[in-house]
């Protein structure tokens, strides 16, 4: 086989044979096909898209560029949530921890901010000593001993999306809705799940900016978790303002204690309670969702998954005495009187990788005490003068080097708009319902 025959095959809009796609990803492994094929195979992906079959055998082969995690032979039934990602968006530091207070296993395998979101392992390492390098026997030890683990990829876990999402990052090719659902699911799968929820985000804050196209992406994650043998699940939701009130490592990781604790902000608790509550009905630990939801509610507001999050804090090394310290506080006041619009989370995470809160460039520190506390929500009603936001920054000069932007995140109507919903779920035919 010639890697570019198939490149012309694909870039002709022909379908991939699997042997086809295989001798692609293992030469591409094995460096036998280089950088420059892959980037014009991925290219022509972007532009012609693939067949489920071919995704399905993309998938495949990216998994078993690798090893799969071990099942540790008990009958525990293994769970996990992946988030498309999202401004503040800090639902797996609490869903980890509760859903293994039901005797389910989460092996959860997270990744560092990408582009203007977050990242987990980043907002996790805000925690002084707290390790998000685990071995594979130190992943199989929480497992056992807490029943979760929140850490990066081992290097045998799908090294074949290592080395293309890092091609596809400099050849912009990421937004490629196969390649996406390669990616995630390949990692996903390979952790060796029973079931997996999805959170597919949409909206300013998030990775995909429309609706239409995240539903596209969630059926096409949903196809291929199922052709796969993961009972798969997606919900869908709003990110056209951050989850929650904070946005910032250190910031987000405060909110999470509060939402452990029973007292965090009403959206971002009732969307990891929806989350988990889709796994416990699937798993069967629940016979319906509302049923599941007061379970759930139950161990926030009980102190039960605050206290395994610690568990786990100090299983990966981590000294969480009280809450995180934060930068200085700046304020931001409507120029204006009116109703909230609109918030751009673009702009609102591009302000945050100013202020030093995310990356500019690959591996660069990150300053965890920064970032933004959110007083209004879209919908509000606001007065010239009011506090749209706490701006959390080393300086005052850092805070006025970020003010024009943030103030232009900010839409004031003169009229109230109709709200979006946060979540919406998935049914099995792919409808929203
Ligand atoms: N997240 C992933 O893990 N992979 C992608 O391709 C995009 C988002």
């Amino acid at each position: 086989m010639l890697a570019s025959v198939l490149i012309a095959k694909k870039r002709d809009g022909g379908e991939l044979a699997p042997e086809e796609i295989q001798f692609l990803i293992k030469g591409y492994v094995e460096e036998s096909i280089p950088d420059y094929q892959m980037s014009a195979w991925a290219m022509a992906v972007y532009l012609r898209g693939m067949t489920p079959l071919e995704i399905e055998s993309l998938t495949d082969s990216m998994i078993h560029s690798g090893a799969c995690m071990p099942k540790l032979g008990s009958s525990i039934q293994r769970v996990d949530k992946h988030s498309t990602g999202g401004l503040g968006d800090k639902t797996s530091l609490i869903l980890a921890p509760l859903l293994a207070l039901f005797d389910l296993h989460v092996p959860m395998i997270s990744g560092r901010g990408l582009g203007i979101t977050g990242g987990t392992l980043d907002k996790l390492e805000a925690i002084p000593g707290f390790r998000t390098n685990l071995s594979q026997s130190e992943i199989n030890g929480a497992l056992n001993k807490i029943g979760c683990v929140i850490t990066g990829a081992t290097t045998d876990l799908v090294p074949a999306d290592r080395k293309l999402y890092a091609l596809r990052d400099v050849t912009a090719t990421v937004p490629s809705i196969p390649l996406i659902t390669a990616s995630i699911m390949s990692k996903k799968i390979a952790e060796s799940l029973d079931s997996l929820v999805l959170d597919v985000k949409w909206g300013t804050g998030a990775f995909m900016q429309r609706k239409d196209s995240a539903i596209e992406l969630a059926r096409s994650l949903i196809r291929i978790g199922e052709r796969m043998g993961v009972r798969t699940h997606a919900i869908l939701s709003d990110m056209n303002q951050p989850l929650g009130r904070m946005v910032g490592n250190s910031l987000e990781v405060n909110e999470s204690i509060a939402i452990l604790q029973g007292a965090g902000p009403n959206d971002a608790t009732a969307l990891t309670i929806e989350l988990a509550a889709v796994l416990l009905v699937d798993t069967g630990k629940a016979k319906q969702l509302d049923e599941a939801r007061g379970m759930l509610k139950q161990k926030l507001d009980d102190g039960s998954a605050w206290e395994r999050f610690l568990e786990m804090v100090r299983f990966q090394g981590g000294e969480l005495l009280g809450e995180l310290p934060v930068a200085s506080r700046f304020h931001l006041r409507a120029p204006s009187t009116g109703f909230i619009d609109k918030i751009d989370g673009q702009l609102l995470g591009q302000a945050i990788i100013q202020l030093g809160g995310g990356r500019k460039i690959a591996g660069e520190r990150i300053d965890p005490s920064v970032g933004l506390e959110m007083n209004v929500r879209a919908g509000d009603q606001v007065k010239e003068g009011d506090l749209l936001l706490n701006v959390y920054a080393q300086t005052e000069s850092d805070f006025m080097q970020v003010q024009a932007l943030l103030l232009s995140s900010f839409e004031i109507g003169s009229h109230p708009k109709e709200l979006n919903r946060l979540f919406e779920s998935l049914n099995d035919h792919g409808q929203l319902s």
